[in-house]
């Protein structure tokens, strides 16, 4: 692995002279050559300053895009076991507490992971199970539900013989993928998801649209990411340093609310405007990093 990092990290590396890139210690807990490939100040000594000086680290990670790279159609993602081994190496060391956070419902999470130790915050955040516990759900009004199944009613004959798109109901929420249709398609159901959607938010209702890849959902207010993500961290980890990877702009409230207290990093082929401080660009930059972090505390 240090070849690797140090390999496509060094180039890089030159252009930030003025920084202090990790790989340029001598001596102290880096080792030499362990170098992040991709955003210069994630090299900085400072940046892992307060990673090292913890004895607690929470890290939450998104799972599409994220965990793993996107797929056409949700179903066809799959964690390799290299991947899990990973995760697992994270919450064997002493202090961590790792969350996998995402858009999916729970159980479909737990089957793609498999693994009992982690937290998991399924439909961004109207979900959440700890540790080898029993799941947890926001309650959403009557009126809201009642409303989502009226945009899934609405929407079955307009996506009959559409191809490419597909809508994924998952109880408390609704996604419209559309990954694989032609672009006039992707326009027109995705035109007519949001016009369905704003007609029950005229009404007053609390629901609202996230677009994702590909992807425009449905869902209701009473949760996000960030608000799960700050109540994990103060039930189950109030001394704990936070790390946050995300992909989605429904990370963005993640960011928001976590970057004052740590580490918060967006997964991106290329940079776009963020909450988030650092960034990766894909799943394989994630696990780099999170190999480091694994090496630098298991070194301690
Ligand atoms: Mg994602």
């Amino acid at each position: 692995m240090a070849d690797s990092i140090k390999g496509q990290g060094r180039e890089e590396g030159q252009a930030t002279a003025t920084r202090e890139p990790m790989g340029s210690f001598k001596t102290g807990r880096f080792r030499r050559g362990i170098r992040m490939p991709a955003f210069f100040a994630l090299e900085e000594r400072k940046t892992w300053t307060p990673i090292l000086e913890a004895s607690s680290i929470f890290p939450f990670l998104d799972f599409d895009g994220t965990l793993t790279e996107i797929a056409p159609r949700p179903s066809d993602v799959h964690l390799s076991s290299q991947r899990r081994k990973y995760l697992q190496a994270l919450l064997a060391i002493p202090g961590f507490s790792v969350a996998v956070i995402s858009g999916r419902p729970i159980a479909d999470l737990q089957r793609l992971i498999g693994l009992d130790q982690l937290y998991y915050v399924g439909n961004h955040g109207l979900e959440w199970s700890p540790p080898g516990g029993s799941k947890s759900s926001h309650a959403i009004d009557k009126p809201v539900t009642d409303a989502l199944q009226s945009i899934h009613n609405r929407l079955r004959p307009v996506l009959a013989n559409r191809k490419g798109v597909y809508l994924e109901d998952k109880g408390t929420t609704l996604a419209l993928h559309y990954r694989m249709a032609s672009e006039d398609t992707a326009l027109t159901v995705k035109s007519e998801f949001v016009r369905a959607v704003h007609q029950h938010q005229q009404g007053g209702l609390g629901l609202e649209i996230l677009a994702g890849k590909e992807v425009v959902e449905a869902k209701p207010t009473a949760a996000n990411k960030g608000d799960a993500a700050a109540y994990l961290l103060e039930h189950y980890g109030r001394e704990a340093f936070p790390v946050y990877c995300g992909d989605d702009l429904t990370d963005e409230v993640a960011f928001h609310r976590l970057d004052k207290k740590g580490l918060t990093i967006l997964v991106a082929e290329t940079p776009r405007p963020t909450a988030a401080s650092f960034f990766l660009r894909s799943p394989n930059e994630v696990y780099e990093f999170l190999r480091l972090l694994i090496r630098l505390k298991n070194t301690k």
